[in-house]
């Protein structure tokens, strides 16, 4: 099946887990961002009437699919909530994946392989080649287009910079679950 595109929402603390979906879920359903479950998928979500209100599109009006299409194509606006047995796991896109310093914001080197060993179990920090400040490769930026976490909100069919949560949706999650959340691109 073709790769789908999608804005993935993450909690920016990679130790952060949880137990159970259900306070979250329920939370997010009756703000109406998620709609009726859509079995037999677990975890998956019609998008809910305001979904449209907590992540803005840019642009002139994108020509958005909410209903399944006959196909089967996963294609088309929804919500999936992420397996919470998932281990720590680096989301990203295929395309314009750099790695930067925190520190100085440089380009990193063997930024992707620094990640792999990270979630192989080598946590040991590097110098960054720029600023010669101690990096850990947890702390490596992406742009938005790389995600370290272990809970994942995705919302489907959406392109890189098509469309990004509000400042107000960020800040809700952050209530409802004591931390951060910040969001990625990825088409895996
Ligand atoms: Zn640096």
């Amino acid at each position: 099946m073709a790769a789908v595109n999608k804005l993935v929402l993450y909690p920016m603390d990679a130790d952060f887990q949880l137990q159970v979906w259900d306070s979250l879920q329920q939370y997010l359903l009756s703000e109406q961002f998620i709609g009726d479950p859509l079995p037999p998928r677990k975890r998956a979500y019609r998008g809910g009437e305001r979904l449209l209100q907590s992540i803005i599109f840019m642009g002139c009006s994108p020509s958005l699919v909410f209903e399944p299409p006959e196909d089967g194509s996963l294609d088309f606006c929804h919500v999936v909530f992420s397996n919470l047995e998932t281990p720590l796991m680096f989301r990203h896109h295929s395309q314009g994946l750099i790695p930067r310093c925190p520190h100085c914001g440089h380009r990193v080197d063997r930024g992707m392989e620094r990640i792999q060993s990270y979630l192989q179990g080598d946590t040991a920090p590097f110098q960054c080649e720029s600023c010669s400040q101690t990096v850990s490769a947890a702390q490596l930026r992406w742009r938005h287009r790389g995600a370290l976490a272990r809970v994942f909100i995705d919302i489907y069919s959406v392109y890189p910079q098509e469309a990004v949560p509000t400042e107000q949706f960020l800040t809700q999650l952050k209530q409802y679950s004591g931390v951060e959340w910040s969001y990625c691109y990825t088409d895996q």
